[in-house]
């Protein structure tokens, strides 16, 4: 069965004859086919996966080396750009849209011989965290389909999830990678800012937006790091270093993991999560790991800092939607061209996508600038720099991944709460560090959750070792808190 390998295990049955890359496709096919209630895929290029597969094997067979990712069947969420495919950012402002070249990281994956299947749901322009803001209607987790997936990436969660597809590649602004996996048990990678190209990402907020992966181990995580990851003449932003994250598991390393105190005492915090997560760290103390509690004071400021930041960034990057370069366009004839940029943003703009826009437009204007604008800026520089003393101190830090476990389509309606429910992601986008998601546990309902590693910036290599002893701690059984 083809149910769960690991990439490597794939290999091996693909190099051994017992399956073939077409198998495989067609295996996925019938699992998207079996959950398209759940409405993860947008669009499953059906035909020309299974020809590529065929020529994949092909090759094979005929003795030619095989890439990195020789037939890993992979989901791409709708923010990022496959030449001569559309791509909607889940919102009918790009309605009949095509890319009109490959984002570095989806050029990369093809190189080394992955098939990509399809496009992946989302929230509208990657803005939300329960998958309930697409154009295209909300996705459902697989585990309880009455509950959400999380979000931004929440299509991109559940096809893991589900076995549609090997990996997923998400983007991550202040958590879609990260939030989501953890509500569908799965591992959620949003690596470093800069540290996979942003060539060919449709933009939230360009200071914080980053390409994530979605995989079922850390080993296949690592290994689609590596494939995308890199400098790219494309994207001036992208580290000049190249990512190295093979390990020499002989030189092993003592850790020296911190977490906040006040963010594990937070009350926004499920109590079976806080429970469970100082259980994983008196745990991991009796293994050799040194475990410390900090003070952060400032935890309470993250989430106002991001909804700024982002918002301001965010009015920008989508004022190039405008009904005339892309996408739809307001039809009625003979308005003036300002009547007709208004009706097409306002037509193909969601609700949750024009209250970012209005907040983004305030916070810039002029007046209210230095007081929320360049106030924020100054907030983020002192988490760098604060975060930059941690790491002085500590190889990572641990914190919950998320305050509570997927919630029900349609429960949370203030968009306050849901922002403040960020609380635990948006740190790691705010100050470019990387953060991983680890499922480690599930509560009385079954319901998953995970625990977030994060690392100083660049350290890739460290903390997806890290993130490999962790999930190999035994975890105790989420605890009941009475
Ligand atoms: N929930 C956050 C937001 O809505 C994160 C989104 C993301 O990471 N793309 O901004």
């Amino acid at each position: 069965m083809l149910d769960f390998l690991s990439v490597k295990e794939y290999h091996t049955s693909l190099i051994n004859g017992q399956h073939t890359c077409v198998e495989a496709v067609s295996f996925c096919l019938e699992k998207i086919s079996a959950t398209a209630h759940l409405n993860a895929w947008l669009e499953v290029f059906e035909a020309e996966a299974l020809e590529r597969a065929d020529e994949l094997d092909k090759a094979r067979q005929n003795g030619q080396p095989l890439g990195k990712l020789h037939g890993v069947i992979v989901g791409l969420k709708d923010v990022i750009c496959f030449k001569d495919h559309k791509v909607s950012a889940s919102s009918r402002i790009l309605e009949g849209f095509t890319s009109v070249y490959h984002a570095t990281a989806t050029k990369r994956l093809l190189d080394e011989g992955a098939i990509i299947l399809g496009r992946q749901n989302c929230d509208e322009f990657a803005m939300g965290s329960s998958n309930e803001n697409s154009a295209f209607g909300p996705v459902k987790n697989a585990i309880d389909e009455e509950r959400v997936p999380g979000g931004s990436s929440g299509g991109s969660a559940v096809a893991v999830q589900t076995g549609s597809c090997m990996i997923s590649l998400g983007s991550d602004t202040g958590g879609s990678v990260r939030q989501p996996a953890d509500f569908c048990g799965i591992i959620g990678l949003k690596p470093s800012y800069g540290c996979i190209s942003r060539y060919g990402l449709i933009a939230y907020a360009s200071s914080f937006d980053q390409i994530g992966i979605f995989g079922k181990s850390i080993e296949d995580v690592r290994l689609v790091l590596d494939v995308i990851a890199g400098p790219d003449e494309f994207d001036s932003t992208a580290s000049q270093k190249p990512a190295i994250t093979v390990v020499d598991t002989s030189k092993e390393q003592k850790y020296r993991i911190c977490y906040f105190k006040n963010a594990l005492e937070h009350p926004s915090l499920d109590p079976v999560i806080a429970a469970s997560i100082q259980e994983l760290l008196q745990t991991a103390a009796t293994v050799g790991i040194e475990i410390e509690g900090i003070d952060f004071e400032l935890l309470d400021y993250i989430v106002p800092t991001y909804y700024v930041l982002t918002t301001a960034e965010a009015s920008s990057n989508l004022s190039r939607y405008d009904g005339i370069k892309f996408g739809y366009r307001n039809k009625q004839k003979n308005i003036d061209l300002t009547d007709l940029y208004k009706l097409s943003r306002s037509e193909g703009f969601g609700p949750e996508v024009k209250r970012r826009i209005l907040l983004g437009t305030f916070v810039l204007s002029e007046g209210y600038y230095d007081a929320y604008f360049t106030k924020a800026q100054q907030v983020r520089r002192l988490l760098v720099e604060k975060t930059k003393l941690i790491f002085e101190q500590f190889d990572a830090i641990i914190l919950p991944t998320v305050p509570t476990p997927a919630y029900r389509l349609g429960e949370k309606k203030d968009p306050i709460e849901i922002f403040l429910a960020d609380i635990y992601t948006v740190y790691a986008n705010l100050a470019g560090i990387p953060a991983i998601s680890l499922p480690l546990f599930k509560n009385e309902q079954g319901l998953p959750f995970g625990v977030q590693v994060m690392s100083s910036q660049h350290n890739e290599k460290l903390l997806l070792r890290l993130s490999e002893l962790l999930m190999k701690i035994e975890t105790p059984a989420a605890t009941s808190v009475d």
